[in-house]
């Protein structure tokens, strides 16, 4: 049987990454049409890499925490059947399900740990910071951009997203408030393909109602249960 998992912030609070949208989270800090918009980057760029010079620097002090391991450890012992037995997407930026051991990581929303050109589309590892004035090393421009997704855009892979959940027979969204789409809208294709859906998360969420079944509690304690049962199953 092929898993689809889908994390969110939830996975990397526990790793003392702030989460979005839970009180105190980061959009009750800045606004997010300053911080996280195109409009808001041709405004005032400087404001925007200060935002994301600063999530990056939290992540690389962050430690990738026992839900980001079980995971590592579901994609080496899952069975594979022929389509890879495991896809993993996630809406993070951080790179913490790499730093775990995580193969193959889908970022549907970019990666913070990536700068990408506005003006050639080149992509390379960003330095710990970025200014407006820095040069993209392909063309020279200066429009060099954190390699995230911004609200208004489009994430990365939706193909590949698309074909995974089609042919899914188990979906798991972990740690994911069901605020942001697409991703809100996985859960809806999985079941359309006829797949089983659970939902592990902090409390219920917006979307729980549209889950087979849904545990809660925090990540690094539910995940690795999780993963323990299916592989005993499995
Ligand atoms: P969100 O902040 O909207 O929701 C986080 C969810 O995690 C909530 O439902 C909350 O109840 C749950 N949660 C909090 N602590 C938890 C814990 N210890 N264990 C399990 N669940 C816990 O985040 P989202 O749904 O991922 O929102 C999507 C957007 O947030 C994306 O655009 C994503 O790129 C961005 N984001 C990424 C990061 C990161 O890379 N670490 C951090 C914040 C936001």
């Amino acid at each position: 049987m092929e898993i689809v998992i889908l994390t969110g912030a939830g996975i990397s609070a526990e790793s003392g990454l702030g989460t979005f949208r839970d009180k105190g989270g980061l959009w009750a800090q800045y606004d997010l049409r300053e911080v996280a918009t195109p409009e808001g980057f041709a405004r005032n760029p400087g404001l925007v890499h200060d935002f994301y010079n600063a999530r990056r620097a939290n992540m690389r002090a962050a430690r990738p925490n026992a839900a980001h391991r079980a995971l590592v450890r579901l994609a080496r012992d899952w069975p594979r059947d022929g389509h890879g037995g495991l896809t993993l997407i996630t809406q993070n930026v951080d790179d913490l399900h790499e730093r775990a051991g995580s193969p193959d990581v889908i970022h549907m929303h970019g990666e913070l740990g990536r700068a990408l050109c506005a003006a050639c589309g080149a992509r390379w590892d960003a330095p710990d910071e970025m200014h407006p004035l820095d040069p993209c090393p392909a063309c020279g421009a200066r429009a060099t951009r954190p390699d995230v997704v911004w609200f208004g855009e489009i994430p990365y892979h939706m193909e590949r997203i698309g074909a995974a959940l089609r042919r899914c027979g188990l979906f798991v969204a972990i740690g994911t408030s069901g605020q942001v789409y697409p991703a809100a809208g996985f859960v809806a294709e999985a079941r359309a393909a006829g797949a089983d859906t659970l939902e592990l998360n902090l409390e219920r969420s917006q979307t729980s109602h549209l889950f087979d079944r849904v545990e809660t509690g925090k990540a690094g304690r539910i995940v690795p249960a999780f993963v323990d049962r299916l592989l005993q199953a499995g």
